[in-house]
């Protein structure tokens, strides 16, 4: 996305609860037809984030202590935070599909938090996972073709 494209949304601060609704429609529409199997590109080149809730229940889904769990898979960053050692993800099969689906972090449940309710607020974050995910690609897309609308 670029600066122009990024301002245009943020020119909307005052008409952010009808843009949430608009870009909340929209996420719903692209990932009905968004193939996420296809692609795998987050869990191919962003580490997610972990809590010590995550540790837990991924030690305990994969029959490991927290302790070797973090061990094998997790790095601590300067400020504290967690997240997986790699990328492409440890847990990311060749099929796309992920090993600890059911245990997997919230940061991977929530991602790419397009639908997390404060749209502008995160128009950053999105700018940056439009590089990686072209479901957001195709939401920012979408919703600079919309905001004449909103304007009005
Ligand atoms: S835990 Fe699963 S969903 Fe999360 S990055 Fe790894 S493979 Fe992807
Ligand atoms: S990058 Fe986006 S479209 Fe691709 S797998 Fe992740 S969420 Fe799905």
């Amino acid at each position: 996305m670029d600066m122009e494209r990024k301002d245009q949304f943020l020119l909307l601060r005052n008409k952010t609860s009808k843009l949430n609704d608009l870009v909340q429609e929209t996420h719903k529409k692209v990932f009905e037809r968004t193939d996420c199997l296809a692609c795998g590109n987050c869990c191919k080149s962003a580490p997610p984030l972990v809590t010590s809730k995550d540790i837990k229940r991924i030690a305990h889904f994969l029959g490991l202590s927290p302790k070797s769990f973090k061990r094998k898979y997790v790095l601590q960053d300067v400020d504290g935070s967690f997240s997986f050692n790699h990328v492409p993800c440890h847990f990311l099969g060749h099929d796309n599909v992920c090993s600890i689906y059911e245990a997997r972090p919230t940061a991977c449940r929530s991602y790419p938090h397009t639908d997390d309710g404060d749209f502008l607020k995160r128009i950053h974050l999105h700018e940056i996972n439009a590089k990686i995910c072209p479901a957001v690609e195709e939401i920012l897309t979408i919703m600079e073709q919309t905001i004449q609308n909103i304007k009005q």
